[in-house]
């Protein structure tokens, strides 16, 4: 009871910012305490966010600086053999009007981003494996690479690619044809919550064993989550994290599951204001904790996160990520690789994204590091260790 008021005494969160529990908790999770991750991330005291946000963003400026690092994004192909059950370019969706771009197109989009000064691309598809489609894909990758050097980038763009589980000889072609990234996220770190969002053909032991493939091709290794998948308990957020950091992986890109209508787990879902209010919390916490335990890895502020909310990236940005991937999709192809619905910036055109990410970034205060590649600090250390 409160003398002053006469009203009952504020209940005190455990986890007040400032309380020695936060810290203690903050060091509990830098050392990989599953208890300590889910308990910041389900705290009901909502300054936990902010809290964590402030501490995401110290241990970045420490670890990999304050720039803003920018990969163009091109959604270079839906045609996909793959059929996970939450994504709006499954295989089974037969009302998608599947596309490849040409390699002129491909070209296109690569001098955009040089001339836009992102540094890097990000080439990512569906999922292929037969040799038409690897062949094409090689021949982009050292078309790219000849095309864009000059003054600004004496060894041309870098290359992100991300088109799914192949063999290991097939990741050793990509990466000597010139790609030196690669995205491949797992999902869901729990093979019981993989499984359910999978049919029983593609298989968790085969998406991990792909993740070590790409690692031992030589490529900067991104992976990544979804954040909100039915049945997904804090405890399998926790562990995602303690994933990465076991994998030692040197990217992260992870946002928000957001339903598809014409998926099996989207159809007839909707989320009220409230759930996504919650989500954006949770993955903003995600990604602050994300960056507090791994720190010198690249963090992406994702689409999806700015499709649950207008300034979405922005409080990423502001809260440990450093990567933000503008779309450089021709704007005819951009409502044909429709991962999820209301997909942000599906009517705009690169120049337009150009634009508004820039002023975007500007809004933040944070500075943009133009003409890099920008690779993540913990990938030159890994390769030294
Ligand atoms: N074929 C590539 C690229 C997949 S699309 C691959 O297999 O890696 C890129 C990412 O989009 C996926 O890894 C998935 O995490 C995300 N995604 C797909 N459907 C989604 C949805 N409904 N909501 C949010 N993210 C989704």
């Amino acid at each position: 009871m409160d003398a002053s008021t006469g009203l009952p005494g504020r209940p005190e969160s455990s986890l007040s910012p400032g309380r020695p529990e936060f810290t203690e908790r903050m060091e509990a999770a830098r050392a990989l305490d599953a208890g300590a991750l889910a308990a910041l991330l389900s705290d009901p005291d909502p300054r936990t966010t902010a809290r964590l946000a402030a501490a995401a963003d110290e241990t970045m400026r420490a670890e990999v600086g304050d720039a803003v690092r920018f990969r163009g994004l091109l959604e270079f192909s839906n045609v996909c053999r793959a059929d996970c059950l939450y994504c709006g370019i499954r295989r089974s969706n037969g009302t998608v009007h599947r596309y490849t771009l040409s390699r002129d197109d491909v070209l296109a989009a690569a001098r955009h981003c040089v001339e836009a000064g992102y540094g890097s691309l990000t080439l990512q598809a569906g999922e292929r494996r037969d040799a038409a489609f690897i062949d094409y894909v090689c021949r982009l990758l050292e078309s790219i690479k000849t095309e864009t050097r000059g003054p600004a980038l004496p060894d041309g763009l870098g290359i992100t690619l991300s088109v799914g589980e192949q063999s290991p000889e097939v990741y050793r072609r990509f990466f000597e044809a010139g790609a030196h990234r690669y995205l491949l996220r797992i999902e869901t770190s729990s093979p019981e919550l993989y499984a359910r969002i999978h049919p029983p053909a593609q298989r968790y032991a085969d998406r991990r064993a792909a993740l070590h493939a790409v690692r031992d091709a030589g490529f900067q290794v991104g992976t990544g989550v979804m954040i909100g998948l039915a049945g997904q308990t804090v405890w399998d957020l926790a562990d995602d994290i303690r994933f990465f950091a076991i994998e030692g992986v040197d990217m992260i890109g992870m946002g928000p599951y957001l339903p598809h209508a014409s998926t099996p787990m989207g159809s007839g879902q909707h989320m009220s204001d409230d759930e996504r209010a919650q989500l954006l919390d949770r993955t903003l916490r995600m990604i602050a904790l994300t960056r507090i335990v791994l720190r010198d890895v690249n963090i992406a502020a994702t689409t999806a996160l700015q499709t649950l909310d207008a300034f979405g990236r922005e409080r990423a940005l502001q809260g440990g990520a450093n990567v933000v991937m503008p779309v450089v999709t021709p704007v005819a192809m951009r409502s044909g690789y429709q991962l999820y619905d209301g997909k942000a910036c599906v009517d705009e055109d690169p120049t337009m994204c150009a634009g508004c990410i820039t002023g975007r970034v500007a809004w933040t205060g944070r500075p943009v590091e133009a003409n890099r590649w920008g690779d993540a600090p913990h990938f030159a250390r890994r390769k030294q260790g």
